[in-house]
């Protein structure tokens, strides 16, 4: 690979100078121009702060611009970027901060809450940021020091995200430049989009979704982002119009939502040169599907991705060609295969979903045993599950990694075992999914209490809101005198909601 391409700073180098690269609700327009001489100079603005080439800097801010461009203009200094839910209890940042060692903790100047306490328990340097006029723009101010300036390459970690999954804690998955430039590039072919598109982005900027899909994909292109604070589906049809949005991309929740006012309001929200509508990273209902593209008048394109495929795997194409409800189309980057116990499943033939390509990881930041259980003679296992049909679309059907999918939003169960399990009343916890409609999968825990504890559901449910995000705290905890078993006298999480009554 040659230095200087495939690198973050090298995909938004294509865009015309004059023309918007980032927009926000209320706020002035950071061009393309404007965005690539900051570019160029801040990787020496970066390091005047203590922090350079090959650190690791975690970023906990709010939703909006300034997110997004923490992202590209420390990424683009050499910096691996690990931008974190805040909405995380101290708890979980402890966890992040011990699994990410950062050089820098980047908060809101005058943010206070659990980040800010635990980044001073830790001893970390707090660089404040704060935000500018235009869309984006941002000064950081705080730390100081000497750091080494060096623009990044493609082998560079750019994004570190931290995955659920069969582990109890999350995996760690160091995304390189070149992984989410190629990314980037399959979204901006499969979506044809150009320097007039213009990308609403809902999507939270510490997740692989918002961050390619919504945010490096339009940009590379040469496009415009247009990012609010958040989703928000009554300023939703507001935004879409003063945005001019030419598509957006969201989780099917979002979807559902933006439907739901729009079928109140009888009309497609908002006048907006929409083309195109994009669902990912959860399943989208087919009367969804169906009724979002009646309702806007736009194809609705279901993509599959995943965090440690620097998002897009597989996306159903733009007209002319076929998208099909309930698939989630022909692979779209990366190459993808179903594999079956002795070799590769044939048409209609289910098995595990497994990838390789220029966008996937090669490796977790993790132990040996886990990245040998992950891979598989060179490919990537996503412990999904499938089947192609004969136009080669494929269909997920399953899943083989115990993963809680709630609309998007994605939950390890034994993360929420381990929680319960410290209250001093608990004997036993097993946390599992319950169909929810909107969801799609509901967070649930089967308990069983310590001889003569008087603990109650929402006791249980309070004391896990002090330690969990809101997301993965159970919406339902029963409380039983006995886990039911499986067929083979195992803990079991799937077939736990049918055994108590809750499917
Ligand atoms: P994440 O790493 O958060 O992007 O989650 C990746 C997982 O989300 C995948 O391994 C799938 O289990 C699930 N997923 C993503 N897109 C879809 C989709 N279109 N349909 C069904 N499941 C999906």
């Amino acid at each position: 690979m040659k230095p200087g391409t495939h690198t973050i700073g090298a995909l938004l180098r294509g865009g015309a100078t004059d023309r918007a690269a980032l927009r926000a609700p209320g706020r002035a327009t950071l061009t393309h121009g404007a965005l690539q001489s900051w570019l160029d100079e801040s990787p020496e603005q970066i390091a005047a702060l203590g922090v350079g080439h090959g650190d690791t800097v975690a970023l906990v801010l709010p939703p909006g611009p300034a997110l997004a461009t923490a992202f590209l203009v420390l990424a683009n200094a050499g910096v691996a970027v690990a931008p974190l839910n805040p909405d995380y209890q101290r708890a979980e940042l402890e966890f992040y901060f011990d699994d990410l060692q950062p050089g820098a903790v980047v908060l809101a100047r005058g943010a206070t809450g659990p980040a800010t306490d635990t980044a001073a328990a830790h001893g970390l340097p707090i660089l404040e940021l704060l935000e500018g006029e235009q869309a984006g723009r941002f000064s950081l101010g705080g730390a100081a020091g000497a750091a080494r300036a060096s623009p990044a390459r493609p082998e560079d970690v750019a994004l570190l995200l931290h995955t659920s999954g069969t582990t109890a804690r999350p995996k760690l998955v160091p995304l390189t430049h070149a992984n989410l430039t190629a990314s980037a590039g399959n979204i901006m072919t499969t979506l044809a989009l150009s320097a007039s598109d213009c990308c609403l982005n809902v999507m939270p900027l510490f997740h692989i979704h918002g961050l390619v899909a919504g945010l490096l994909a339009p940009l590379g292109a040469g496009g415009a982002v247009y990012c609010p604070p958040g989703f928000n589906a009554l300023k939703f049809a507001a935004w879409l119009q003063d945005a001019q949005a030419t598509w957006y991309t969201a989780v099917p929740t979002m979807h559902q939502a933006v439907l739901a006012r729009a079928q109140r309001q009888q009309g497609a929200p908002g006048d907006a040169p929409l083309r195109l509508i994009r669902s990912s990273s959860a399943s989208l209902p087919p009367a969804v599907m169906r009724e979002l593209e009646a309702s806007f008048g736009v194809p609705v394109i279901e993509s599959y991705g995943m965090t440690e495929a620097s998002h897009q795997m597989a996306s159903n194409p733009l007209p002319p060609a076929a998208r099909k409800p309930g698939s989630v189309g022909p692979a779209a980057g990366p190459e993808i295969r179903v594999r079956r116990e002795g070799g590769w499943a044939g048409v209609d033939q289910e098995g595990e979903i497994v990838i390789r390509g220029a966008n996937v990881i090669s490796a977790y930041r993790a132990a040996e045993a886990v990245n040998a259980a992950a891979f598989v003679d060179g490919w990537f296992r996503t412990g999904d599950q499938g089947y192609f049909d004969a136009d080669g679309y494929l269909f997920i059907t399953g899943r083989l990694k115990e993963l809680i999918n709630r609309g998007g939003e994605k939950i390890s169960p034994r993360e929420v075992d381990d929680v319960l399990l410290e209250h001093p009343d608990v004997a036993q916890a097993v946390t599992f999914a319950i169909p929810h409609p909107k969801l799609g999968e509901e967070v649930a825990a089967a308990v069983v209490l310590k001889q003569g504890a008087t603990l109650d559901e929402s006791e249980l449910r309070a004391f896990a809101r002090e330690r969990l995000a809101g997301f993965k705290v159970p919406r339902r905890v029963v409380l039983v005198a006995e886990i039911p078993k499986g067929p083979t006298g195992k803990l079991q999480r799937i077939g736990l909601a049918q055994a108590l009554g809750l499917s």
